[in-house]
């Protein structure tokens, strides 16, 4: 603890998207600047999430400080047709039915600036690089033009070109360290918002705690590493690092659709093919959520429930979390149901072939229940006034919001959050 913290106090929050507090915990040496940030400041045992613990929801209640039956992005995807071969996916800020700390910022005419963050395309950011890419293109992470027309003019290319050099040498998130160093130095912002990829897509492919997913996450640890190291000896400065859910290791994968299909929930067109009835569904991996897009006849009621019964016969699904649960939860408030994956199972979109598959594609996923070991989040902040090495114990994720506005000293009353901001002396 030294001087007391500015009363238009700045902050950076990086996001290392997928990691649960064990992973870098366990390997003390190899995540030196993540361990370090937990003992110089205070950082949560672990960070309660959001159902389903995925990307999208997570990362809006971190800026919202509210559940998604609040702020309205339920899931990643913006099409409930499982049908869709290139659906959209939830983009665009303005869906978010709850502010968000840059529109708080900007109400006290406070600069702000954000790169890859989920959720915050079209988002009243002075200096934004969104997270979106064009579902239909033939490799949509190498389709640059999109993302490039989302951004605050002129600013893609701004930073493509000070990257130029390092394209094909770096990885996607030493790349975003390097913009978002340079977003902090030239532009001053007095709010700046950093999501990491590369370990949740290795941990998604190989495991949470795979050789691969570990290597990513040292990436992202030596990022944050040089973002601290630029920021370190200015006390108007708070540095936090975080994530939006953990990860499970997977080893089989059960197709739901697949169940649905058999069920007769889906049109068969002569040819095979299959579209949309009346049941729509998203996949979140550990977890898979069901709506009626039309009002459904007592006979698709029975459909459905004969083909929940054929899954959990199966030993796929975990527990059917039906609609007083997901009020509870204050999940998702337009799914009939949602299906919880069995330990060890993942749920993919297939539609056609065996109910299970014993050869997962996916070796980690998340999605399932925030309550469930693994999902757990990450949350370790270092700054003025920020007890060194204080034990948070388990926190809500809808507590972050409130608590970053508190340390910019922003007008926390205008976010819809009801949560307590973290106690961090
Ligand atoms: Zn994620």
């Amino acid at each position: 603890m030294t001087e007391k913290p500015s009363p238009r106090g700045k902050l950076i929050a990086l996001s290392v998207d997928g990691l649960r507090p064990e992973i870098y915990r366990a390997a003390e040496g190899r995540f030196p600047n993540l361990n370090e940030m937990e003992r110089s400041g205070a950082s949560a045992e672990s960070m309660e999430t959001i159902y389903p613990s995925t990307t999208y929801p997570a990362h809006a209640t971190i800026v919202t400080g509210v559940a998604p039956r609040t702020h309205g992005i339920y899931s990643h995807l913006a099409s409930l047709d499982p049908t869709e071969r290139a659906r959209p996916w939830c983009w665009f800020a303005a869906v978010l039915r709850a502010p968000a700390l840059w529109d708080v910022a900007r109400a006290s005419r406070r600069r702000t600036a954000a790169l890859s963050w989920p959720v915050s395309a079209g988002a009243a950011i002075d200096h934004n690089i969104p997270e979106i890419w064009n579902p239909a293109a033939p490799d949509p992470h190498s389709d640059f033009e999109t993302p490039a027309r989302h951004s605050t003019p002129g600013l893609f290319g701004e930073v493509a070109k000070l990257l130029a050099p390092m394209l094909g040498k770096a990885d996607p998130d030493q790349l975003r360290g390097e913009a978002a160093l340079y977003l902090w130095n030239h532009y001053r912002p007095d709010l700046l918002l950093v999501h990491f990829i590369l370990y949740d897509a290795k941990a998604h492919a190989f495991g949470p705690a795979s050789a691969e997913a570990l290597k990513a996450l040292e990436s992202a640890d030596r990022a944050i590493g040089k973002i601290r190291e630029a920021t370190s000896a200015d006390p108007a400065t708070t540095l936090v690092a975080l994530s939006d859910h953990g990860f499970l290791p997977v080893e089989k994968e059960a197709a739901p659709l697949v169940a649905f299909a058999q069920n007769g929930l889906f049109a068969r067109g002569a040819d095979g093919s299959l579209s949309l009835r009346r049941l729509g569904a998203v996949n979140a991996g550990g977890s898979m959520a069901v709506y009626w897009l039309e009002p459904p006849s007592t006979d698709d009621r029975r459909r459905l429930e004969a083909a929940v019964g054929e899954l959990q016969a199966a030993g796929v699904v975990q527990e059917v979390i039906d609609r007083e649960k997901l009020e509870t939860l204050q999940a998702d408030p337009d799914a009939e149901l949602m299906i919880e994956a069995a330990p060890g199972f993942t749920f993919s979109e297939r539609m056609e072939g065996p109910l299970v598959s014993n050869s997962a594609q996916d070796r980690g996923a998340h999605g399932y229940l925030p309550s469930r070991t693994g999902m757990e989040a990450t949350f370790s902040i270092v700054g003025c006034d920020i007890a060194a090495g204080k034990n948070l114990g388990r926190i809500s994720i809808q507590q972050i919001a409130p608590t970053l506005a508190k340390i910019m000293g922003l007008p926390a009353d205008i976010l819809a959050s009801e949560a307590k901001p973290l106690d961090l002396r």
